[in-house]
């Protein structure tokens, strides 16, 4: 069932790719089982690991530096800088996480990307 809304505009808000009303998750990372709004099955959709590499990217190449840049510009000693930083990384890892996983959800959703399973190849 693909959808006409923008799938970025929506998985950014974490919202149903079908009526972008419902809610995609039921916890933090969680994705719900069926849109609250039009109850569009979420069960067969999953984004996979697929979002966990981007978080990995984006951290690595943006968030690491700056904190290794914290430590030599300021002087700043290690366990300063790990106080600081590790809380930091994880939390801002858990929001891209969360935000990458209902845009990957969306896109996949509008371009019918299913899992494919070895029961799909053999037929
Ligand atoms: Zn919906």
């Amino acid at each position: 069932m693909a959808s006409k809304l923008p799938p970025v505009q929506t998985g950014l808000k974490g919202r149903c790719p079908v009526c972008g009303e419902g809610t995609l998750f039921k916890g933090f990372l969680e994705f719900a089982d069926r849109c609250e709004a039009c109850h569009a099955d979420f069960s067969k959709e999953d984004a996979g690991d697929g979002p966990t590499v981007f978080v990995i990217f984006i951290v690595g190449i943006f968030i690491v530096p700056l904190a290794l840049g914290f430590s030599m510009i300021l002087n700043a000693p290690m366990w300063l800088t790990l106080l600081i930083w590790i809380p930091i990384i994880i939390i801002v890892c858990l929001i891209l996480l969360r935000v990458l996983r209902g845009v990957m959800f969306n896109l996949q959703w509008k371009h019918d990307a299913l899992e494919i399973k070895s029961k799909d190849i053999q037929q």
